[in-house]
Formats: structure tokens, C-alpha cells, sequence
């Protein structure tokens, strides 16, 4: 990819689109294109295909996409079966008839089996049942990559995907109700501390096990594999470890200096038990993570700090 290529961040606004931005520019690429859903909404397919057919972008970062935890999974799953399932099929199928060079599709660790063995190898997808709450994603994203392999099989296209992990970081969703879980109990226990509150409320057990991977290891991790990898298969992105949410709370709790309680709300659903990715297959390739799970927190209270808690 020359540092004068024509990039499509796809989802700039997001998370992680704005993490690859970022990481972009850091490694001196001058020829981004990014749009707002405002100024172009991906799920519209001849806004979409007029836009292709305009700027001619060279590469596709697909970071587009309508995400949330697991409560909002759990309670709007039209909502993400369609969106996902639109945005990803114009602007693949657009990289297609507009000759894109390469293009990079986002999928989700929560696209493997519910009970397939840990650490979750790439082979094991489509081996067995999705976890019912987060199902529609699974489904829209698993035809996304899909529609990669099948694109590559069929026209030689050279799309490829990954698959992270849970992310966070900077320009994460901070709302109690549909974020995920680690912006949501930094956000509670931020809060929690200025006012002085005596517990903290946890949603589940607390012994399901998850793996946190910061954003801008992400996105190095994007910008390495569009650079480096060209196979049909799907290449994992994490760090390998996993906590418990009950770890995860303590650690957040500390690192925010918040002195009270945990409380556990067992009527809240704990989700698939654990879904730790194998990266054995991304660290052989010669990449690997770079930022800790309590470092990350630390930089991404930082944020929050330096932003005057404006995200909340
Ligand atoms: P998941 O990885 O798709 O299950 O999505 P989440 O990140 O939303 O949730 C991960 C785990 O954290 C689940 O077991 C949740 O019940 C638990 N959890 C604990 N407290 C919270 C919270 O305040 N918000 C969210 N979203 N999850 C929480």
C-alpha cells in the first residue's frame, strides 16, 4: 500500500475506524477518505454505489458497522441483522464492480460456536450454535466474511477479514445501557467515586471470561494484515488472555481508586461463558499486541479525563 493510496475508512466515526484513522496518518498515509453516516449512509445502497463509482478508493477498511453489548443485541436484533447485513453487502459489492485493490472486513469473536473449545482457533467457525443473545450480529457478520471468501473464490477479489476480540479504548460507547461492559463499569465506577456512591452494580455472575484488546492495537493490527496478508481464511486479532468480569471489575475499580462495594445483578444475563481467541496464527504472521489490559484502562480513563467526561 503506497503512502499516497487512496484508503476508505468505512465507520470513521466509530471506535474503530477512528483508531485505523489514526494509525493511518501515524505511518504517514496521505490519501483518506472518510464520510459521516450524515454525509453518506452505508445501508443505502446507490448513495453508496454513486460514491464508489465517484471517488474510485483504492482500499476499503470496512469498519462500518451498528455494535453494542449485550443488552442491546439482546433487545434489538432486527435492528442489527439489517444494518449490518446492508451496510457490508453495498460496500463489499461496490469494492467489487469499482475494481477496489484490497479490502479489509471487521468481524467479532462472537461469531464462533457458544461451546466450541478455548482458545478459539479460525477453523472452528460454522461448527456449532451461535450464543442466542447476540445471534443476529453473528449471523450479518459470518456472511460478511463469507461474502469476502466468495468474492475472492469467484472474481479474485482480494478482500480478506479478521476477527477481534472485545475492543475499548478511545471513542468508546460510554452508555449504561447498550455499551459494552468494560466502558460501562469504567463509566460506573467513575461515577460511583464522584458521588461518593457505596457500591457498584455489575450486571450477571461475574465469572463469565472475556478478552480486551485497546483499539489502537487493533487498528495496528488492520493496517499490518491489509499490508501483509492476502489468504481467503480469517486471521483472529486479541491478545490471548482472558479475566473473569469479576476481575475485570477490580481491576477497574482500582485503577479509578472507587472504594465501595460490587454488587453482582444476577436478573441481568451473563452471555456465552468464555470466548478467548486463539492468536497464535496473527503472532506467527509478526504481529502482536503491544498495551495491556490495565494499561489500557488507565489510557482510556485518561481520555475520558482529558475530555471532561463529555462522552458520558
Ligand atoms: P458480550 O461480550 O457480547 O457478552 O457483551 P458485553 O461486553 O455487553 O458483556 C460481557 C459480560 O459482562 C456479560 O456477562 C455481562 O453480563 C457482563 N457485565 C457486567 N456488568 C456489565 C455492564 O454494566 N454492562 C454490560 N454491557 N455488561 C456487563
Amino acid at each position: 500500500m503506497l503512502k499516497t493510496a487512496k484508503i476508505f475508512v468505512a465507520g470513521s466515526r466509530g471506535m474503530v475506524g477512528s483508531a485505523i484513522v489514526r494509525n493511518l496518518e501515524q505511518n504517514g498515509f496521505t490519501n483518506i477518505i472518510t464520510k459521516s453516516s450524515k454525509e453518506l449512509d452505508l445501508r443505502n445502497q446507490q448513495a453508496v454505489f454513486e460514491f464508489f463509482e465517484t471517488e474510485k478508493p483504492e482500499y476499503v477498511f470496512l469498519a462500518a458497522a451498528k455494535v453494542g453489548g449485550i443488552h442491546a443485541n439482546n433487545t434489538y436484533p432486527a435492528e442489527f441483522i439489517y444494518d449490518n447485513m446492508m451496510i457490508q453487502n453495498n460496500v463489499i459489492h461496490a469494492a467489487y464492480l469499482n475494481k477496489v485493490e484490497k479490502l479489509f472486513f471487521l468481524g467479532s469473536s462472537c461469531i464462533y460456536p457458544k461451546f466450541a473449545p478455548q482458545p478459539l482457533k479460525e477453523e472452528y467457525l460454522l461448527t456449532g450454535a451461535l450464543e442466542p443473545t447476540n445471534e443476529a450480529y453473528a449471523i450479518a457478520k459470518i456472511s460478511g466474511l463469507k461474502m469476502c471468501e466468495f468474492y475472492k473464490k469467484q472474481y479474485g477479489c482480494n478482500f480478506i477479514s479478521a476477527m477481534p476480540t472485545n475492543l475499548y479504548g478511545i471513542n468508546d460507547n460510554f452508555n449504561l445501557q447498550n455499551s459494552h461492559v468494560l466502558p460501562a463499569l469504567l463509566r460506573k465506577f467513575i461515577e460511583a467515586k464522584q458521588n461518593n456512591a457505596s457500591e457498584v452494580v455489575v450486571w450477571g455472575s461475574g465469572t463469565p471470561m472475556r478478552e480486551f484488546l485497546f483499539v489502537d492495537d487493533l487498528a495496528e493490527a488492520c493496517v499490518f494484515l491489509m499490508q501483509n496478508y492476502n489468504d481467503a481464511e480469517t486471521v483472529n486479532i486479541g491478545t490471548g488472555e482472558d479475566v473473569t468480569i469479576k476481575e475485570l471489575a477490580e481491576t477497574i475499580k482500582k485503577t479509578v481508586g472507587f472504594e465501595g462495594e460490587l454488587v453482582f445483578d444476577a436478573t441481568k444475563p451473563d452471555g456465552t461463558p468464555r470466548k478467548l481467541l486463539d492468536v497464535s496464527k496473527i503472532n506467527n504472521l509478526g504481529w502482536k499486541h503491544k498495551v495491556n489490559l490495565q494499561h489500557g484502562i488507565e489510557k482510556t480513563l485518561d481520555w475520558v479525563v482529558e475530555n471532561n467526561f463529555e462522552m458520558f
